[in-house]
């Protein structure tokens, strides 16, 4: 759904409050804190029951990522549409304008809805590109006490290794990483992607091995190689150039601290690009997720 859906279907907290007590409960509160449906709905105060069972009062929002938060639920539906449709990812500074909030409040807000991003898929089957690259910031935007020496954009010293398998027309994978060795590579691969699948790779040497589990295709990309029939790894490159520029984009980009959750929020929206019901999994996917804002 685009914002202006969002905006007309959710117009104001209280729509909000219902849906996502739709959304998790199917309408029948359920107390978060020892699971009873016995609740009374408490007149002095909406949208907060009184639990007869264990006798602590609730809404809705306990035990999400919206727990305890000061900002209206509507800047929080309306934040999470804007993330869910950026291809190429939203700066906080451009989150905060659009949702009028400060941005430090729309990047915890981000890692927030980050959180229910992460994904627990399936095996990726079928015809697999596999690669690996390096993302980090460039020598001379970093403090002069955190550059390298001698490190003028070539090495990798003060990059991050990620890898990654995709699925052709299907899901992604990926990973920060300690490094792209053999070891690393393997084993990622052999908990990501199904036995007797096809895996398309390019010539790095840490891949060698790999036709022991799957079919193992080589693009000769030194040879100036780029596709060969069915042989190319063209999907998962766009994968990366997209995750690049995005993390390029970022404000609080200052160390890989952040890596993991960027790529989880890349893979997710990569996955989830033609399911119409995005915006409730997200939701759905809230619950019982700690939140920052206790
Ligand atoms: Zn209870």
């Amino acid at each position: 759904m685009n914002l202006i859906q969002i905006y007309k279907q959710f117009p104001t907290h209280e729509a909000c409050i219902n849906h996502l007590e739709k959304v998790r409960w199917d309408n029948k509160p359920k107390c978060p804190y020892c699971k009873s449906d016995r609740n009374t709905p408490l007149k002095e105060k909406q949208k907060r029951y009184h639990c007869n069972n264990c006798n602590t009062s609730f809404s809705v929002t306990v035990d999400t990522i919206f727990h305890n938060t000061k900002l209206d639920l509507q800047k929080w539906f309306l934040a999470l549409t804007l993330i869910l449709n950026a291809k190429k990812g939203i700066s906080s500074r451009q989150l905060a304008r659009d949702i009028e909030t400060r941005p430090n409040t729309a990047w915890r807000m981000q890692m927030q809805v980050r959180k229910a991003m992460i994904e627990q898929g399936d095996l990726l089957e079928g015809i697999i590109e596999a690669d690996e690259t390096f993302v980090g910031g460039k020598e001379k935007n970093k403090h002069k006490n955190k550059r390298t020496p001698n490190n003028q954009g070539r090495s990798n010293k003060t990059k991050q290794p990620v890898i990654g398998a995709i699925q052709r027309d299907g899901k992604v994978v990926a990973r920060k990483a300690k490094g792209t060795d053999g070891r690393t590579l393997k084993s990622f691969l052999n908990t990501n992607v199904k036995k007797g699948s096809t895996i398309m790779t390019d010539e790095w040497q840490a891949y060698r091995g790999l036709s022991k589990n799957f079919e193992h295709y080589v693009i000769k990309h030194n040879a100036g190689e780029y596709v060969n029939g069915d042989i190319y790894t063209n999907s998962i490159e766009n994968f990366w150039s997209l995750l690049k520029r995005g993390i390029t984009g970022q404000y609080h980009w200052l160390s890989s601290k952040y890596l993991g959750k960027y790529i989880d929020e890349f893979c997710f929206r990569h996955n989830h690009r033609n399911n119409e019901k995005v915006f409730d999994l997200v939701l759905l996917k809230s619950v019982n997720l700690r939140s920052n804002y206790e």
